[in-house]
């Protein structure tokens, strides 16, 4: 008996978790399957990004639910198109071993008759953001009058974000006799104030930080002249010619132009925020799940949750104003057993912020130079040794390096 039927699961899903390669449950896993499969208990759920909750209220919904019923019995909310999206994928994945099981997304910016169409063929599992979903309710394109289960994923995100009355609305129109799981990262009020107005006396779960218990991330911190922001910016990506990156930056503003400027300069770099087009958003997301761009640079918001493996840095051109963000933010990388790098770039104003962050990560922060023009160099023509094997090449580039050593050897120091 595998660990995963140890928590109750079928063989359909076992099934579809053995073609994944997942070895073992996650804690936020462990926690909750067992007792969403068992009662009809609600739940409030805080834990981390990546730490697998997808599955957590997955796996039971699809165990639960009547795939011979077309009628629509689960709702997921949740706060971007993008996670809308990345959610009804893995569901659809978790879920490929039952037969007849429709499931799907709605979300704004794209054909809502197309996605009423879709319900009509009868989705047992709706993945919906607020804002199209109650829209949908009041053109009476969907019916959520006889669903058991409701998710909130990313609560605070959703709220954040301002849907507390779409989600209060969308939530009207459910049955009473219902089970609501919230899954959140943080608790802040306005969280428990949900809960405390949809749930019956929810069960708590809490899983410990991701970051913390596997140790899989280390923090370095730059300090740079304020001005200096960008020029060290590029010192960062240049100095790690491997780099598949996400930065993150305060504004949609701020975001556009570090994109724009690394583009300008010769990076492989593309933007991701809320100004942009649902479409210009799909196509920045898809080149860079396929690595044809190397660094994503994104909003918050527009990045939360985004779940892309072997990301090697996080590197906050700007930090957030809460530092619980920040463990969003360097939750993206140092995945699935990897190890990664989150790298904050700080002016002299910002940098008591690193302290209040180190309480929150329990971690403490390695302060590191801006690489010299001369270490890029060197990184660079390794890198590029590394990738020739041939050993005249990099003969030829072994003694490039020695005569820039000797070249460079007063003028490093500028
Ligand atoms: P969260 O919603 O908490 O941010 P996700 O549900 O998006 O996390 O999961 C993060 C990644 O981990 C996904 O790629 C998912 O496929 C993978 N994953 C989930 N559960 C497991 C597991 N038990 N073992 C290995 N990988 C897992
Ligand atoms: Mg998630």
């Amino acid at each position: 008996m595998n660990a995963f039927q140890k928590l109750g699961l079928e063989e359909n899903i076992i099934k579809a978790i053995t073609d994944l390669g997942f070895e073992k449950p996650s804690e936020v896993q462990e926690k909750s399957i067992p007792l969403l499969l068992e009662n009809d208990s609600d739940l409030v759920a805080l834990a981390q990004t990546g730490t697998g909750k997808t599955a957590a209220f997955g796996f039971p919904m699809l165990q639960k639910i009547d795939v011979e019923s077309r009628t629509t019995q689960g709702l997921i909310l949740s706060p971007t198109r993008e996670l809308c999206l990345q959610i009804t994928n893995e569901i659809k994945q978790y879920g490929k071993y039952y037969k007849g099981l429709n499931v799907t997304a709605i979300y704004g910016g794209a054909s809502i008759t197309d996605q009423a169409r879709e319900v009509k063929r009868g989705a047992q599992i709706i993945v919906a953001t607020p804002g199209r979903m109650k829209d949908m309710i009041s053109r009476r394109l969907v019916d959520i009058s006889k669903i058991k289960y409701a998710v909130l994923d990313e609560a605070d995100e959703m709220l954040n974000m301002g849907f507390f009355e779409d989600i209060t609305d969308i939530l009207s129109h459910t049955p009473k006799e219902k089970s609501t799981w919230l899954f959140s990262a943080t608790m802040p009020k306005e969280v428990s104030v949900i809960a405390k107005k949809f749930m019956r006396s929810p069960i708590e779960i809490t899983v410990g930080n991701k970051n913390e218990s596997t140790n899989q991330v280390s923090h370095e911190y730059y300090l740079v002249n304020a001005r200096d922001r960008y020029q060290a910016l590029k010192r960062l990506c240049d100095a790690n010619p491997d780099i598949f990156s996400v930065i993150f930056c305060r504004t949609k503003r701020d975001t556009q132009k570090v994109a724009e400027n690394l583009i300008e300069d010769g990076y492989s770099a593309g933007a991701l925020h809320g100004d942009l087009s649902q479409n210009q958003r799909d196509l920045v997301m898809k080149s860079f799940r396929n690595k044809q761009i190397q660094m994503l640079v994104a909003t918050d918001v527009a990045a939360r949750g985004i779940d892309v493996d072997d990301i090697t840095h996080v590197i906050n051109y700007k930090l957030p104003d809460e530092p619980e963000i920040y463990t969003h933010r360097s939750g993206r990388t140092g995945r699935a057993g990897k190890t990664g790098i989150s790298m904050v770039i700080v002016s002299k104003s910002e940098v008591r912020k690193i302290k209040s962050i180190e309480r929150i990560i329990k971690k403490e922060f390695e302060k590191k130079e801006i690489p010299d023009g001369m270490e890029i160099c060197e990184v660079q023509l390794m890198s590029l040794a590394d990738k020739i094997h041939n050993t005249e090449v990099n003969h030829e580039i072994d003694k490039y390096l020695t005569s820039i050593n000797e070249l460079f050897k007063d003028t490093t120091k500028d």
